[in-house]
């Protein structure tokens, strides 16, 4: 088979990674891809949002297969793009993949369907919101409706910060046309767990369960960032909590899908928090997350062909989903400054340490190749170290010993990656 996966981040490699084990697959391209996605796959210089360029390429290839990791295309129609064209793609239509594209459609979904979510009201006038403010009671969120890089959604202790928040969503328009429409949400309290599922129009089957770190420093202070680094599985995620879920929350979300005429195939993420009154849904997305993806996938036994395949062709239900019983952690090396500002164009070394183990992996997120052929740092986030081990703790130790295998200037990371297994126990 042929493969083209489309996307260029850390996601992507670990997709891709998990696709060249394939014993079916015979050739990957990535589009665009990135530098460290090249050791495995052709990547051909053609944008994730360049639809007509995608399809012109997968047909004179005679692409068997394509993969799209990323929510601005799924968001877009590139399933819908590639299916009219007879091309076989993995990932929910334009009319699934609303389910990450608005939150006021994933909330009112949510309602419909008796799916535990937070309370919310959606608005389309900055006037109504604010009213409805002035009788709320704080702390309070609010989330731009539309994709917004993760970035969209503002936790508001205060009034004054709600005020200056509608400001900054609705009427300054900080995050685009995202912020037309604008949740306003009970703000919910517990810990986050992060599950991934595979989903073929009427069947769900889970991944195992992962925790991310979103915040810039050790200790879960700092800054907001994209995750600075995850483990899988989730020890909070019990059996208990598994169970209420499957019965409430999964086949539910898949079923009320299928309903509305908009069936999902393709990966559903399950952002979720295990609050007092159990189990409630923070967020939809339409794909893997990053950096979900780098410790979830290296743990996944079958073959990820087989699987997304069954997805498509809707018989999921023939697959038997399984993971190793072990663990992953996944530390990520960053550009000292991230999320604000930070330099790029520092040369890195010492990928050949990865080299022949199949227990540590180095995933490319921001890197490069310079016009001398080095690897060299392109973003805020850089590397994904990820390392599996028989349980979180042995996978913990091995991620961070990687950790300083490779080196560049600038190189920063967290330190307490993690650190909540120990706390659990
Ligand atoms: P989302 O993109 O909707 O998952 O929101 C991003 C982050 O904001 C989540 O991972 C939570 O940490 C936080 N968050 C979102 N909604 C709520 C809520 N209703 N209550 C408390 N925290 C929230």
């Amino acid at each position: 088979m042929k493969v083209l996966v489309v996307g260029s981040g850390g996601r992507e490699h670990a997709i891709v990674t998990s696709v060249a084990k394939s014993p079916r697959v015979d050739k990957i391209y990535c589009a665009p891809g990135n530098a460290g996605i090249a050791a495995l796959a052709k990547c051909v210089p053609i944008g994730a949002m360049e639809f007509d360029k995608l399809v012109a390429f997968a047909k004179e290839q005679a692409i068997d297969f394509t993969i799209v990791g990323m929510d601005d295309p799924l968001v877009g129609g590139i399933v819908d793009v590639f299916e009219a064209e007879g091309l076989k793609v993995f990932g929910p239509r334009k009319n699934a993949a609303i389910l990450e594209g608005s939150k006021a459609f994933s909330k009112d979904l949510m309602k419909k369907y008796h799916i535990p979510t937070a309370a919310y009201e959606n608005f389309t006038s900055a006037e109504e919101a604010l009213a409805y403010l002035e009788t709320a009671k704080m702390p309070i969120v609010l989330k731009a409706d539309g994709l917004a890089l993760g970035k969209g959604v503002l936790i508001c202790n205060t009034l004054e910060e709600a005020k200056a928040g509608v400001k900054e969503i609705m009427e300054d328009k900080k995050f685009g046309t995202a912020g037309n429409t604008m949740v306003v949400e009970e703000f919910m309290t517990g810990r986050e767990v992060s599950v991934l599922s595979f989903v073929d129009g009427k069947t769900i089957k889970i991944m195992s369960s992962a925790q991310d770190h979103k915040r810039a420093k050790d200790g879960d202070q700092g800054l907001n960032t994209g995750g600075m680094g995850n483990f899988s599985p989730s020890p909070f995620y019990t059996k208990e909590v598994d169970d209420f879920c499957q019965k409430y929350i999964y086949q539910a979300t898949v079923d009320a899908m299928a309903a509305e005429g908009r069936p999902f195939t393709g990966v559903i993420f399950f952002g979720l928090m295990l609050t007092e009154d159990g189990p409630k849904v923070l967020e939809y997305n339409a794909r893997f997350g990053d950096p979900e993806a780098q410790v979830v996938l290296p743990r996944m036994k079958n073959d990820i062909i087989d699987v997304m395949e069954a997805c498509v062709d809707g018989r999921l239900d023939t697959i038997d989903l399984q993971f190793e019983d072990n663990a992953a952690v996944c530390v990520v090396l960053a550009s000292d400054g991230y999320p604000v500002s930070y330099e790029k164009g520092f040369k890195i070394s010492g990928f050949e340490k990865f080299d022949g183990k199949d227990d540590y992996f180095c995933f490319h997120a921001g890197t490069k190749f310079d016009e001398n052929g080095d690897i060299v740092t392109n973003g805020g986030r850089v590397l994904g170290i990820t390392a599996t081990g028989a349980d979180l703790k042995e996978a913990r130790k091995k991620a961070y010993e990687a950790t300083e295998w490779v080196d560049f200037a600038n190189k920063y990371m967290r330190h307490d990656i993690g650190k909540a297994i120990d706390e659990a126990k």
